[in-house]
This record gives C-alpha cells, sequence and structure tokens, in this order.
C-alpha cells in the first residue's frame, strides 16, 4: 500500500493505493496491448479530437487538479496552475499536430518511383514519470503517445499518486477508450517490471540520473526496445560583468527558489564575474530572506515545503558538505518549521557563497532551495565553469553584450540555453531535453516529442511495371 500525503502537513493523507504486483502489471499491459490493436487504426485526426476535449475537461477541472498538485507535492498556488496549464497546453499543441504531417515525400533515382515515410505506432509503450511536475510531466508522455496511436502503462512517482489518477481520469472523461490508458502504482519494481515486460516496446522515462541508469540497463538486457530518458540537471546562471543586475535578481530568486528547488531545471549555481559578486550576493541574500515560506496553499507564500522527510535530510547533508569544503552559508542553511503545518518539511532559501567549481555542491543535483555562487574572472573561465558538471539540461547567461550572448549559446553543452532569463520557463511547443548524462538524446515537447512514440516506416512504390534496380540500373 502507498500512502500519498501532503509535505506542507505528512499528518494529513491525500491517499492510498494498492501497489500493483506482479499480476496487476501483467493485466494493466495486456488491457493496453488489446485496446491498442483498436486505436491504431483510428486516424491521427480523430485521435487528436479526443486528445483536444481531454485538454478541454483539464481546462474545466484546472483549479480542483492544481489544488491536488499542491496538497500531494506542495507547489504554491500559482506553479500549481502553471503545471496544470502545461498540459492544457500540451493537449493543444498535440492536438494540432493530428492534422500535420506525418512523413516526409521523397524523390527516387529510378523513374514512375515514390519514395515516402509514415510513422506507425510502436504499440504499448510504459511511462515513467517524477513527482515534481505530477500532472505536466505525464501530459508530454501520454498525450505524444496517444496521438501516435499507442497504448500507455503510465507509472506514476509514488510520491504523487493521486495527481496520475486525477489525469488519467481526465484522460478517459475526455472519450480516451477506458482500457487503452492504464495506471500502475508501486515503487521501483513496478517501473522495473514494466521496463523488462515483453509486450512493452518503449519506456519514456523522466527522473534522476541513476535510476535513469537503471532503467537504460534493465531495457538493454530483457531486448530490443526504445528507451528515452530525460534526467537530472545541474543548472547554471552566468553572470557577467556587464549584465543588469537588476534582472538578474528576479531571474535568479525565481529559478533557485521557485518549487522550492525541485524543479529539473531549477538554477543551482550562480556564476559570477568577481566584478558584481559582492553586490550581487548582498541583493540577492535581502531578498530571499525576505522571501515567505509556508503552506503552500496560502495565497502569501513563496516557497512551499520540499517533498518528504528523506529531500530534507539530502539538502542539509549538501549543505553540510559545502561548509566543510569551505563555502559559507549567506543565508538560509536550515530546516524551518511553519505554524499550523505539523511535520511540514520546509527548508529555508539558501545562499552558499565562497564556493568552488570542484566543491561537491558544485557538481551534483541537489534538488532543494540551494543557490551556490560561484565566483569567476570573466567570459571564458564562466564558459569553462558551466561545462565542467557531467550533466547539460539547462543553463543561463545574463549580459547586454550580444556578441558574449551568442557566444556563450554556442560554447555552452546544454539542451537548452536562456539569454537574460532564468533555467527555468521552458514552452511545450519547442524540444526540451539535456546533453551528457542528462538524457540519451531524445527530445521531449514540440514536433520532436512525437518521434519517441513511433517507428519510422520507409515506403517505395514502383509504377513503372517492370523490375527497376536502384544503384544498378542507369549507370
Ligand atoms: P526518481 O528517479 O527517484 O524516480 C522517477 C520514477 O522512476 C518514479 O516513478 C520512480 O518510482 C521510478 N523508479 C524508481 N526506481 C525504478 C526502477 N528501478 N525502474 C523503473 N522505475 C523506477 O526521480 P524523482 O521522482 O525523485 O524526480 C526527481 C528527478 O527527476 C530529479 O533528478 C529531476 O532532475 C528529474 N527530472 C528530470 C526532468 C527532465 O525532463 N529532464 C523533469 C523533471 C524531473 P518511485 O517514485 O516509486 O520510486
Amino acid at each position: 500500500m502507498i500512502t500519498s500525503v501532503n509535505p506542507a502537513r505528512p499528518a494529513e493523507i491525500v491517499g492510498r493505493y494498492d501497489v500493483s504486483d506482479f499480476d496487476a502489471v501483467e493485466v494493466a499491459v495486456a488491457n493496453a496491448a488489446s485496446a491498442q490493436r483498436h486505436w491504431a487504426r483510428v486516424p491521427p485526426p480523430a485521435r487528436a479530437e479526443v486528445i483536444g476535449r481531454i485538454g478541454e475537461v483539464m481546462r474545466e477541472r484546472k483549479a480542483e487538479l492544481a489544488r491536488l498538485v499542491t496538497i500531494e507535492v506542495g507547489k504554491i498556488g500559482v506553479e500549481a496552475g502553471g503545471d496544470v496549464q502545461e498540459a492544457i497546453d500540451m493537449a493543444g499543441f498535440v492536438a494540432g499536430q493530428g492534422r500535420a504531417s506525418f512523413g516526409d515525400v521523397h524523390p527516387c533515382e529510378l523513374p514512375d518511383k515514390l519514395g515516402f515515410t509514415t510513422r506507425q505506432p510502436v504499440g504499448v509503450v510504459a511511462l515513467i514519470t517524477p513527482w515534481n511536475f505530477p500532472v505536466a510531466i505525464p501530459s508530454w508522455k501520454v498525450f505524444p503517445a496517444l496521438l501516435a496511436g499507442n497504448g500507455i502503462v503510465l507509472k506514476p512517482s509514488e510520491l504523487a499518486p493521486a495527481c496520475a489518477d486525477a489525469f488519467v481520469a481526465a484522460c478517459r472523461a475526455g472519450g480516451v477508450p477506458p482500457e487503452l490508458v492504464q495506471v500502475v502504482h508501486g515503487h521501483g519494481d513496478t517501473g522495473s517490471a514494466l521496463c523488462s515486460h515483453p509486450v512493452v516496446r518503449a519506456v519514456s522515462f523522466t527522473g534522476s540520473v541513476a535510476t535513469g541508469r537503471r532503467v537504460a540497463m534493465t531495457a538493454a538486457e530483457t531486448g530490443p526496445r526504445l528507451v528515452s530518458l530525460e534526467l537530472g540537471g545541474k543548472n547554471a546562471m552566468v553572470v557577467l560583468a556587464d549584465a543588469d543586475l537588476d534582472l538578474v535578481l528576479e531571474g535568479a530568486l525565481f529559478g533557485a527558489f521557485g518549487t522550492a528547488g525541485q524543479r529539473c531545471t531549477s538554477t543551482s549555481r550562480l556564476i559570477v564575474d568577481r566584478a558584481v559578486a559582492e553586490t550581487l550576493i548582498g541583493a540577492l541574500v535581502d531578498r530571499a530572506a525576505a522571501l515567505a515560506i509556508g503552506d503552500p496553499l496560502d495565497d502569501i507564500t513563496d516557497v512551499g515545503p520540499v517533498i518528504d522527510a528523506r529531500a530534507l535530510e539530502r539538502i542539509e547533508g549538501y549543505v553540510e558538505a559545502a561548509v566543510s569544503q569551505g563555502a559559507a552559508v549567506a543565508c538560509g542553511g536550515r530546516a524551518v518549521t511553519v505554524d499550523g503545518c505539523d511535520g511540514g518539511t520546509f527548508f529555508a532559501p539558501t545562499i552558499l557563497a565562497g564556493v568552488r567549481a570542484s566543491h561537491r555542491v558544485a557538481r551534483e543535483e541537489i534538488f532543494g532551495p540551494v543557490l551556490s555562487v560561484i565566483e569567476v574572472d570573466g567570459f571564458d573561465e564562466a564558459i569553462e565553469v558551466v561545462n565542467s558538471v557531467d550533466v547539460g539540461l539547462s543553463a543561463a547567461i545574463y549580459t547586454r553584450d550580444v556578441n558574449s550572448a551568442l557566444r556563450a549559446v554556442d560554447l555552452i553543452d546544454t539542451g537548452i540555453v536562456y539569454v537574460n532569463a532564468p533555467t527555468i520557463g521552458a514552452e511545450i511547443h519547442l524540444p526540451f531535453g539535456g546533453t551528457k548524462h542528462t538524457g540519451n538524446g531524445f527530445r521531449e515537447a514540440g514536433r520532436r516529442g512525437i518521434e519517441q512514440f513511433s517507428e519510422i516506416k520507409t515506403v517505395y512504390v514502383d509504377y513503372s511495371g517492370r523490375l527497376q534496380r536502384a544503384q544498378i540500373d542507369n549507370r
């Protein structure tokens, strides 16, 4: 049994869910496979209409879904609304793609011959999702997978089962055949059973680098399947000496402390030219210390809880490690209690000064409201530090000089780069994903997001009425 609780008040139970055992996984996969055979024959524009209706249902249920996001994972109201809005936007975008091209037509080297590509469904796909965007991330996977004609088994994080169930309920209310989208609850074992299931043809995973590696290994050992991985980041914001520091201030606060630092794209490193570091740190500390930490249901709250006690412990451990390696806590650095939120797992927005690129806090994903400030001498050193980690999701550069901005775009080794904006804030119609250990080359969202859920089929049609031999005839 999984018990989902409110991180702001862990005694408050959001829901209890049976763990899907081996038999339940079998049933889910079989149901999805059987429904998929019919769905695959539904033309993409008709599939798209269903996805569009799901978006409408989610729009009607937005407030209710957002409230569930807040009580299950602790996002403040506006961010919980954004999580749901992302899914609504994704439904609209994917629905539009139902009438877009599914392939290309190519000229052939022989006469009276046509070459074209089309896309066909993969079959049953397993979608394994983390807790931190409990509505948005399922939508990034479920809608493109549906459009591509697949059957789906969704395995959400054990920390956000209620949001996943509400998401699937909205899909069904929008007209998805009930058996086509299955949800199984459980821990790593449930996800692992899906990754090795012989009928599952593709796995789309979002989560930590460590789990992503296990998923890839399980899938590789048990047969050929498509595996797409969207993993962790160690996102950096570069501040050059000519940057607009007021803009930096707003961006750094939102990037580092929005969603209590628990976005895969959260700003975790502030790489600042030494010439402006002191001024910037002073201003950041003043503003960070004034952020309201509290119940995420309360409108005045800026920073809600982190997901659970384990996360709190991990974040505390990183701060201790930073101090022991020579960094200084400029503000925060500790867990806090909030009136009316007994047992809530709150951590104060934290700024660490004097961090070096080699420190653990500068290299490993913390996934909490902790910003490490690393001082550098100029552009070249800044870029070297950005690229010194082994993940590459998102980065930002603040400068007024267009040449420096565009050189940074060229040189930074991440999947997403922002200029004069923080490392967070992706829009759903642009590709999303990272380099190095952040992924395995796939991109989600945008048109590219549909690719991972379909197989390209190359078709040749010879209407000459005779045998024609490529590379041989007419040579
Ligand atoms: P985890 O890696 O802990 O879990 C992700 C999912 O994998 C959960 O559903 C989890 O289930 C499941 N799982 C755990 N073990 C296995 C296994 N052996 N086989 C298959 N599935 C398994 O991530 P979190 O939920 O803690 O999410 C935070 C992480 O996600 C951060 O690293 C963050 O950067 C990353 N992330 C990446 C994004 C991107 O697009 N690049 C976007 C958002 C988050 P259970 O919860 O039950 O253990």
